[in-house]
């Protein structure tokens, strides 16, 4: 792990925003809980893609589908047969890897879903555990991971699959929501919600996960609509929300997917890549899906998936662009770019300079001292801030612990109630950039504070 990550892995635990979960019984497999912090910072991740895409535009609506869904959904998209990694085994070690990274990292060649290939290039490369080169065949394992139902009786018991992708809740619920909504093509649909993947090599802490939340926009299309100009505005969107998690625009970059390497349904499809500390990496996607998804499952269900221009009188399968995001790869991202660390009077002062929007915390207050005279006072201010504001209360440890603490969390401001507070009706407000102090009065504080986060 690279040093600013081991950084960034350390303050995440230390200070309550991600936690490898079950540590008591060893962690497990890649697993992470988001802690006080780190809930809050998700929420608000959440919660500024939600108003951004769907709050802010008359054309996109929400939805929030099921993590279970019928069986026949995930035959019509391909994922019970398409949905494979290629893995291999160390016969030395016992080891098992992703074929496709083995070969990518050691020789630069792209050789996804070309088994035999792989299986040949890899008689050339090292087992990065044991060093030997004794490999089995690659093979393809499908990521979904199964559970059953008792649906319909105690004997009956049905195959299920955790979904490995919310989209899916979308395209079935395409119907429903043209038929109770006044959607007007171009329209899209947005939704939030877990995913499962069997990732064999989960990693980099929570950048690979076998469960993480997805963000992710089906925005359908006329066939006729000249798409490349809404394709390039979708790019220019998310990378407006990687900018608005604190990301600079230098650290990021497109892929776009080869012909060869396309979905064969896809006109275009464009990874945006962040510079993660371990090297550029895709963070979300962008992809044309054609009229793909609605045929498949128009011709597996038997309903037609079509929308009606009443204008043109016409009726088509609208085709669709998907702007997909991760949750977990934002919230990394706004972790990587926060980190801080600066040089104040010989000291090393580690900030989180989280864009005000995402911060966990938005006020901090805290009292000079524990005595009554001033924490019923700082106590007033917590209760008049904390219907507009994110606030925190923190009367324990020396003023200088507490700032250090809260530069740690990302809070912007500080708020510290002193002895001359009793007289001058006043407090001092400190910037977490900036660390420059003002006097402000109690009475002025609600609006001098919310006013900094219009
Ligand atoms: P990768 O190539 O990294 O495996 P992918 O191309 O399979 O990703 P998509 O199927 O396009 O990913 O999923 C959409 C988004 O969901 C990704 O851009 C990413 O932000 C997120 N995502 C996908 N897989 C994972 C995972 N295992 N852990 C965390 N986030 C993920």
């Amino acid at each position: 792990m690279t040093d600013l990550m081991e950084k960034i892995v350390s303050l995440a635990k230390r200070r309550g925003f991600v936690y490898p979960a079950c540590e008591i019984y060893g962690g497990f497999a890649n697993s992470y809980s988001y802690g006080p912090y780190g809930t809050e910072l998700r929420n608000n991740i959440k919660q500024l893609w939600w108003r951004t895409f769907v709050h802010h535009r008359e054309d996109i609506v929400g939805l929030d589908g099921p993590i279970l869904l019928h069986p026949k959904l995930w035959e019509a998209s391909g994922h019970t047969t398409g949905f494979n990694d290629a893995l291999v085994d160390c016969k030395a070690c016992q080891k098992r890897f992703r074929a496709d990274h083995l070969v990518e990292e050691a020789t630069g060649q792209d050789l996804e879903g070309k088994l035999d290939e792989m299986s040949t290039a890899l008689t050339k490369i090292k087992c990065p555990n044991c060093g030997k080169i004794d490999w089995t065949q690659a093979r393809e394992f499908n990521m979904m991971f199964k559970t059953e139902m008792n649906n319909v009786s105690d004997e009956e018991i049905a195959e299920v699959y955790l979904r490995p992708e919310t989209a899916g809740a979308i395209f079935v619920e395409y119907k429903n929501v043209l038929d109770s909504m006044r959607v007007k093509i171009p329209f899209g649909i947005a939704q939030i919600g877990k995913a499962f993947r069997n990732e064999i090599v989960a990693g980099n802490f929570i950048f690979r996960l076998r469960e993480f939340e997805q963000m992710e926009i089906e925005y359908f299309i006329s066939p006729d609509t000249k798409w490349e100009p809404l394709f390039d505005e979708w790019l220019t969107k998310q990378e407006e929300f990687v900018l608005a998690l604190g990301a600079d625009k230098k650290d990021l970059r497109h892929y776009e997917h080869p012909d060869d390497k396309r979905s064969h349904y896809s006109q275009k499809t464009v990874d945006i890549e962040y510079k993660f500390p371990f090297g550029f990496k895709e963070l979300f996607g962008l992809a044309h899906r054609g009229d793909f998804d609605l045929t498949a499952h128009s011709k597996a269900s038997g309903e037609k998936l079509e929308y009606f221009d009443q204008e043109n009188n016409k009726r088509y399968v609208p085709h669709v662009l998907e702007p997909t995001f991760g949750v977990e790869r934002s919230l990394l991202v706004a972790l990587v770019a926060a980190y801080h660390e600066e040089e104040v009077k010989g000291e090393t002062r580690v900030v989180m300079k989280f864009p005000k929007a995402i911060a966990p915390i938005q006020v901090a207050i805290l009292p000079l001292s524990k005595k009554e005279e001033l924490s019923s006072v700082a106590r007033g201010i917590f209760d008049d801030l904390k219907t507009s504001l994110i606030c925190e209360y923190d009367e324990t440890q020396s003023i200088g612990k507490r700032y250090r603490r809260q530069d740690e969390i990302g809070t912007p401001y500080c708020v510290t109630v002193d002895f001359d507070s009793l007289e001058d009706k006043a407090v001092t407000v400190r910037d977490r950039d900036s660390m420059e102090q003002e006097r402000v009065k109690i009475e002025e504080l609600d609006g001098y504070l919310v006013g900094r986060y219009k």
